[in-house]
């Protein structure tokens, strides 16, 4: 019978594996090879793989594509549902002036990316404050006025020597509420590493500041140590968010996994450069394939998914029966028939048909293709409501000048297509709509 011939026929297109715990050994040497080459610290890698293999095992592989393949996929999936899928924007408050705060270690890249994220709000329209509030480093509010003046954005500093980080944080909070500012974004010290007293300090501004964000700021390159900073960060001072540096460099990007996994919250930038203008917002789905680093597997899995999915018989029954089948969906089943070979070749599966000559076959061939021009002179309307044509003379003249047919030979298929819809609305009741009714066959 047709349709079970036509199933068979798209069965092909699937594999019989399934991911199973043998069959991916390679495959997962490799992606733990990849995540630690990434930097993405041991114990997230560890963690990371036993979930991801979990959740792997049993997926169905398409054809063209080998068990091992598949599962990079998956995880490369995982990987981007992990990092947050979208981009998280900053959390920005709307009634009174929205407070960001910078924490990490020293040569991080707080200060440049404090500048940084003021020139982002402005280019939003904020009216933007700079807060110096590293007074260890004479020199960083030098830095930070260097910086913000390439955009006229205002820094606010000490008054007063000896004044403490949090002092000038209230200060700077009364002065942007007194004249408007709408963004506050403070820079604070760092360390070269962890300590007490940097938290303890950051703590206080933060009492003072009450933030809307507080961004951990870690340069990419510090690789497996971004786990333990932002484990710290976290439990001592509490972040929202963070930015990731230096990802001009050649670093992978582990780092961003780590940060995730360890927090649970988002990267919202990354650093591209030393430029005040080097700021993007993160991206799940470009970093995860920077940390895997096997975008030539991920597209040819990719690929045959795709036909497969060309090829998904169920959908387009439902759609006949809806009668819903339009222009596009015809240009798909057109892209199958050519993937499961002729059309010759499909003819013959019908039953009955083995004995079509290759002449009317080759006529068949011919008018597919004269169909295939004449869909793409269409517009998007027009494949989709194949109706809009039959009312309008003008749209259809268009078609066969575009095609380079004549007006009467785009009638002809519109009529064959119409008339095809309503064939196949009936058959698709009882069995599998096929390609009989198609126009010119
Ligand atoms: P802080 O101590 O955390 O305030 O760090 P700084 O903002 O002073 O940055 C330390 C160094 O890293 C400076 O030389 C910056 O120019 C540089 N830097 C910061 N962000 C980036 C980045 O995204 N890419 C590159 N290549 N350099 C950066
Ligand atoms: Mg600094």
């Amino acid at each position: 019978e047709l349709s079970s011939r036509f199933e068979d026929a798209v069965k092909g297109l699937r594999g019989e594996a399934k991911i199973s715990e043998n069959n991916i050994n390679d495959a997962l040497k490799e992606v733990k090879r990849a995540l630690l080459d990434a930097d993405v610290s041991l114990s997230v890698v560890k963690e990371f793989i036993t979930d991801v293999k979990d959740k792997a095992i049993g997926e169905e592989v398409v054809r063209g594509v080998n068990p091992g393949q598949k599962f990079i996929e998956v995880v490369n999936k995982e990987l981007i549902k992990i990092m947050g899928n979208e981009n998280s924007p900053l959390n920005e408050n709307e009634n009174s002036p929205t407070v960001i705060l910078m924490a990490g270690l020293q040569g991080a890249g707080k200060t440049t990316a404090t500048g940084k994220l003021g020139l982002y709000l402005k280019e939003k329209d904020k009216k933007v404050l700079l807060v110096a509030a590293d007074i260890y480093r004479p020199a960083a509010v030098e830095q930070l006025k260097t910086l913000g003046s390439q955009y006229e954005l205002e820094v606010f500093s000490a008054k007063e020597k000896n004044s403490k980080p949090e002092e000038i944080a209230k200060e700077a909070l009364n002065f942007a509420n007194e004249n408007d500012f709408n963004s506050i974004i403070i820079d604070t010290a760092g360390r070269l590493q962890i300590d007490d007293s940097m938290m303890s300090e950051m703590v206080r501004i933060k009492e003072v500041s009450n933030p809307d964000e507080v961004l951990l700021v870690v340069d990419s390159m510090i690789g497996q140590e971004a786990a333990d900073l932002t484990k710290s960060f976290h439990e001592k001072v509490g972040i929202t968010g963070a930015i990731l540096t230096k990802l001009d460099g050649d670093s992978r990007g582990g780092a961003a996994l780590s940060i995730r996994k360890i927090s649970g919250k988002p990267i919202k930038f990354i650093g591209v450069g030393e430029k005040i203008e080097a700021l993007q917002p993160f991206h799940p789905e470009r970093m995860a394939s920077r940390i895997l680093g096997m975008g030539d597997v991920l597209t040819l899995v990719e690929k045959a998914q795709k036909e497969v999915e060309l090829a998904d018989a169920e959908a387009m029954q439902k759609k006949l029966q809806e009668a819903t089948f339009d222009f596009n969906d015809f240009v798909k089943q057109m892209r199958l028939i050519k993937r499961m070979g002729s059309l010759g070749g499909l003819i013959k599966l019908i039953p009955g048909m083995n004995k079509i000559d290759d002449g009317m076959i080759k006529d068949g061939e011919d008018q597919l293709k004269k169909i295939e021009s004449m869909i793409s002179s269409m517009t998007l309307e027009e494949k989709q409501k194949p109706e809009v044509l039959a009312a309008q003379p003008s749209r259809r003249q268009r078609i066969a000048q575009g095609s380079g047919y004549e007006a009467k030979d785009v009638d002809k298929v519109l009529a064959d297509f119409q008339r095809m819809r309503g064939f196949m609305k009936q058959m698709s009741n009882g069995g599998m709509p096929g390609m009989g009714g198609m126009p010119g066959m």
